[in-house]
């Protein structure tokens, strides 16, 4: 019924009637999250617009010492976007042409990308009914070309990272964690991105802790490493015009950290809020054509997707759809499937339960600042659902 949020509040104003039955849920509204706290982003903004010093300043130097301290590590380097701090930490580890990364076959292309960027090989490892690799199918993938394990945490959640961390310590690999989507969550009381070298962090509008626009940071606590990557980020160089390497240009703003700043200081909220609409999500739908996501036992899930899976889902979106409820797959097609990836010469067939994912997965409308009433229509709709007769 409505194109846009703005129709839909224009059309609130005027007329207050029936507008719990019209209402349109997107699957993600992230004019909530910055309107939840306004006041606070609008004075950051204005006050590093004011400031007159725009790239690398004493925001970036302030969030990074919050965010290192929150997330539990010794150093954070801000960087442009979760994609570089994931090809930056595969080309500073000295992982390139001839090595191999063992990586979820369920995962996010960037993922795929920060190991093909480099020029080494992605080993796939079949991912387990948590959406993350199993894995328990890792040591068959090793080989002698294998460096480094990255550790996606997909939806919110970790893999299994005492199995990762026992494994990459028997065969001498490296561990990377993608925590783009795990912001703040835990695998036994550890935080997410502090078990291997480095933790690669996006801030991409739509993640946990989001930016205003592209950004992305490491933590480690390897000093040595850290310096590496603030080397790297600014095109090599330390010192202005001195280049000691070869480097990029992956600078976090000081905007994106002035405002990063206000989100970080909320984040425990942000995730508490996530957690009880997840738990309202499980706890109310009901309906025998759904799966409901289950969290592994030993880790905390800090719910960046809430991700169903049904049999029947083409026919379930079209449902929403006409109750004008939004929702999204996550992903319709596996990295390893994607034409880019066609010279790995992958067929389908090649990992089934991710196929199988990719064909039943939906994430249903979740997002900060959501309402309970708004979350009542969805779970109602999917409980309504039902199979349509042949
Ligand atoms: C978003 C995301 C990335 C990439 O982050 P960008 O900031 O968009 O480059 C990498 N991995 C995962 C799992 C992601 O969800």
């Amino acid at each position: 019924m409505f194109q846009t949020q703005d129709e839909r509040r224009d059309w609130q104003e005027n007329a207050n009637y029936f507008i719990i039955e019209n209402m349109k849920i997107l699957a993600n509204d992230l004019k909530r999250q910055y309107e939840l706290y306004a006041p606070e982003f609008e004075q950051k903004a204005l006050d590093v617009l004011r400031g007159g010093w725009y790239i690398l300043g004493q925001e970036v130097t302030a969030f990074e010492r919050e965010f290192a301290d929150w997330i539990g590590a010794k150093y954070c380097v801000g960087l442009g976007s979760g994609l570089d701090a994931l090809w930056i930490s595969f080309r500073l580890l000295g992982i390139g042409p001839g090595d191999e990364v063992i990586v979820s076959s369920n995962a996010y292309i960037a993922c795929v990308m920060g190991i093909t960027m480099n020029g080494a090989a992605p080993v796939f490892v079949e991912s387990d009914r948590y959406f993350n690799m199993d894995a328990s199918q890792i040591e068959a993938a090793v080989t002698p070309r294998t460096k480094a394990i990255l550790a996606v945490h997909l939806f919110g959640q970790t893999c299994d990272m005492t199995e990762v961390m026992r494994i990459a310590e028997k065969y001498g690999l490296k561990v990377v964690e993608d925590c783009a989507q795990s912001h703040g969550n835990h695998w036994r009381g550890k935080t997410a991105g502090t078990f291997g070298s480095v933790g690669c962090f996006s801030f991409y509008p739509t993640k946990g802790c989001g930016a205003f626009g592209d950004a992305g940071a490491i933590v480690t606590d390897d000093e040595e490493l850290a310096r590496k990557f603030r080397i790297f980020r600014n095109y090599g160089s330390e010192k202005k015009y001195y280049n000691s390497m070869v480097g990029t240009n992956s600078r976090l703003d000081e905007l994106q950290a002035g405002l990063l700043r206000v989100r970080l200081s909320h984040m425990s909220e942000l995730n508490a809020e996530r957690v009880r609409l997840a738990g309202r999500y499980s706890s109310l739908v009901r309906n025998p054509l759904i799966e409901l996501p289950a969290v592994r036992s030993g880790a905390d899930c800090v719910w960046h997707q809430y991700v169903i899976r049904s049999p029947r889902r083409e026919q379930l979106m079209a449902w929403l759809e006409s109750r004008e409820i939004g929702s999204i797959i996550h992903y319709p097609i596996p990295p390893y499937l994607s034409q880019a990836y066609q010279y790995l010469g992958l067929c389908k067939g090649s990992f089934p339960f991710t196929e199988q994912a990719a064909d039943e997965v939906l994430s249903l409308p979740m997002y900060n600042g959501m309402t309970e009433a708004e979350q009542d229509q969805v779970i109602e709709a999917l409980n309504e659902f039902r199979e349509k007769a042949e």
